[in-house]
């Protein structure tokens, strides 16, 4: 359920996107915000000027949080963003320990709208192989680092 309160928090990811054309970077933004809707840090995507693939704005506040958060704080904020987040973005910030995530256009409208959005390839994965050798490090580091 998104309340008035979010949507105020979800205008301003949206300016942050419209800011971002205007650097000359793609149209998505993205910020983090505590229980209070104060607003702890603000990203955009940044791609094309960096030349990293990673660059998307709900990455740069997963990983900000991650570094930057205790847990438990981390777990009291919402990422606010523009559009939904991709599945990179998605798996980052299931790894933050981030407690919910906004967001305004869906993946589908963004298609949508520009439809080079949604055209990723399926990469080929093939495994699971060698088992009794890639287990080795894996059992010697947990059994070492185990708490
Ligand atoms: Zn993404």
């Amino acid at each position: 359920m998104i309340s008035t309160s979010d949507e105020v928090l979800l205008r301003r990811a949206i300016e942050i996107a419209a800011h971002a054309t205007t650097l000359g970077d793609a149209p998505y933004g993205s910020l983090l915000a505590g229980t209070d809707g104060t607003i702890l840090a603000e990203a955009h995507n940044t791609v094309r000027r960096d030349n990293d693939i990673s660059a998307h704005p709900e990455l740069k506040l997963a990983r900000w949080a991650a570094r930057e958060l205790d847990p438990d704080t981390a777990a009291r904020t919402t990422l606010y963003t523009s559009c939904q987040p991709c599945g990179m973005c998605t798996g980052g910030i299931a790894r933050s320990g981030l407690g919910r995530v906004v967001y305004a256009l869906s993946t589908a409208q963004l298609v949508e709208l520009n439809p080079e959005s949604g055209a990723w390839p399926t990469v080929a994965q093939d495994g699971p192989a060698l088992f009794d050798a890639a287990r080795v490090p894996v059992d010697d580091y947990y059994r070492h680092h185990r708490p």
